[in-house]
Parts: structure tokens; C-alpha cells; sequence
């Protein structure tokens, strides 16, 4: 018999796989997790209903998320990842030489553990002597924090449960707080297909707290429409004046130098989302 998972990714639209095995599903205190494998993206991580990451497509998203904030800022030495339990994000931010510690702030136990059992390729980066992995609520720890980090990311699921206000204003000016003077961060901001006033609203708060904000995309087949966006907030430097060539030699199976530039080169209807 066959067996297919859909993601109903809005009211009206969904994506759907074969599957050959569900593998793990529990309920934790913060959402449903399951692992299942599937034929066309080999394992896969679900929240709540939602694909996280699979093993065919998640280094387009974990590259995209890390290496373009890391390489605009000229030494990233601390590294915030809010959310990010999977351990895809940290496992690229350790490649960088300049990196002397990348704390993971996890708001969800189960997920870690989970990915350490089921997804070894994507979580491998969170046993690095660098890596600091702590079990909080993302939003508690910058405040908690200020004048800290280089970078911090937020590799946060959909704006639902606790990630709901890692969307907000008052998040951002928590950020801006926790990073140092030239610091930078990067979010997930969704897809410009299917959430338009998300990525109006993200990118009109980021504005409101930081002199400099870009969004830029990526092309990750298994996210809602499999356009993906991303919008950083910088106290200094331009992710658009990088030298592309001074870009450190890791190994990157989509992010290229060439690339960071032109992933913030938007198609006209994203631009108009921006104004
Ligand atoms: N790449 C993914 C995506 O866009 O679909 C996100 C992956 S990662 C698994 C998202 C993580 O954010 C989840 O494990 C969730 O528990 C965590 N999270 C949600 N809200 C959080 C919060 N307030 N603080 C820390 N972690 C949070």
C-alpha cells in the first residue's frame, strides 16, 4: 500500500509525498514533532504539520541563513541561533574560521534529542567544542543578554505557538540590544507568495529598529511555494558591498560569493512588498 503525507501549506494548497516509513511522533509541551522518510526528499522533520527540513533540500535554507550574515559581518567571533533545534543553521556557522562560539537557544528540548537520533547529517555541527546549546525561550535570552553577539539568527518555526513573537517590534528592539555595536541579524521571514503582509510587516519593524534592511531569497523546494525569504537587520555593514572574493574556502553545496550578491536582486513583485 501506499502511504502519502501532505502539508496543507494553505487553505486552498498543499504539497504532498510518498513516504516509505514514519519513524518517530510524539507530542512535547510546545508542539507535535514527527520524522518520516520520504521517497523524493529522504528524511524529513515536521512541527505542528509543517516541513522543517529534509535531507535533499535543507542546505539551500541552513547555507542561506548563516553564510550571508556571517560573511557581511568582517569577523562574526559570537553567534546567537534562536530556535534552529535541528542543528542545520550551527553546523555552517562552525565552518566559519572567525567563529569562537555559537550558542543555540532552543526553546524545545524533544527537538534536539530528536534530530540527534533521527537526522545526524543536518544535527552533527551541535557537538562541536564551540557549540553552547541552551533549553530557553529565544525572546528571555536576548533580553537577557545585551551588548553580546556579532550575529544572531532566528531560525524560528512559522509565526505559531511560542515563535509568534519572534515577529514582533518588540523582538527586534530586544535584538538590536543583544548585539554589539556593528552586530547584525538575519530571520526567516516565509514565503513572498503565500505571506505578503508577514514579509510587510517584518520588514517595516526591522526598518523601524535598524539603519540598514535587506531581504533577500532562496529557492527551497520543500517550504510553501518554494520561494523563501530572509530580511536582515544591520547596525553597520552592507550585505550588498561584501568583496565576494574574500569569501572563506568551506565547502557550501548552493552559497557562493557570486550568489550572496545576487540573492538580494528581487523579482519587481517583492520589491513592491518592501515600499
Ligand atoms: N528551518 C525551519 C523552518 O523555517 O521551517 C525552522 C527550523 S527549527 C526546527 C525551528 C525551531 O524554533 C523549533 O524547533 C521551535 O521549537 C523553535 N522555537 C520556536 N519558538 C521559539 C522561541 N520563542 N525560542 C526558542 N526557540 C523557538
Amino acid at each position: 500500500m501506499e502511504l502519502w503525507y501532505t502539508e496543507k501549506q494553505t487553505e486552498n494548497v498543499g504539497i504532498t509525498c510518498k513516504t516509505s516509513k514514519t519513524l518517530h511522533v510524539e507530542k512535547t509541551e510546545f508542539q507535535h514533532i514527527a520524522v518520516i522518510d520520504t521517497m523524493q526528499f529522504g528524511r524529513m522533520l515536521v512541527l505542528d504539520g509543517m516541513v522543517q527540513t529534509t535531507i535533499e533540500d535543507e542546505f539551500v535554507y541552513h547555507e542561506m541563513i548563516t553564510h550571508v550574515p556571517l560573511n557581511t559581518h568582517p569577523s562574526p567571533k559570537n553567534v546567537l541561533v534562536i530556535g534552529g533545534g535541528d542543528g542545520g543553521a550551527i553546523r555552517e556557522i562552525v565552518k566559519h574560521p572567525s567563529v569562537e562560539r555559537a550558542v543555540l537557544v532552543e526553546i524545545d528540548r524533544r527537538v534536539v534529542e530528536v534530530s540527534r537520533e533521527y537526522l545526524p547529517e543536518i544535527s552533527s555541527g551541535l557537538d562541536n567544542p564551540k557549540v553552547n546549546v541552551i533549553y530557553d525561550d529565544g525572546i528571555k535570552h536576548v533580553k537577557e543578554n545585551p551588548n553580546t553577539y556579532d550575529v544572531i539568527i532566528v531560525d524560528s518555526t512559522e509565526p505559531v505557538g511560542p515563535a509568534v513573537e519572534l515577529f514582533s517590534g518588540d523582538f527586534y528592539r530586544s535584538v538590536d540590544n543583544a548585539l554589539k555595536e556593528d552586530g547584525l541579524f538575519v530571520a526567516q521571514t516565509e514565503s513572498p507568495f503565500f505571506n505578503r503582509d508577514l514579509i510587510k510587516h517584518c520588514y517595516r519593524e526591522i526598518s523601524g529598529v535598524f539603519p540598514l534592511t535587506k531581504l533577500y531569497l532562496a529557492s527551497v523546494p520543500t517550504y510553501p511555494s518554494g520561494l523563501w525569504s530572509f530580511t536582515m537587520g544591520s547596525k553597520k555593514y552592507d550585505p550588498e558591498s561584501i568583496n565576494s572574493s574574500s569569501i572563506p574556502g568551506y565547502p557550501t553545496k548552493y552559497y557562493t560569493g557570486e550568489l550572496h550578491k545576487g540573492a538580494f536582486i528581487l523579482p519587481r513583485f517583492v520589491q513592491d512588498l518592501l515600499k
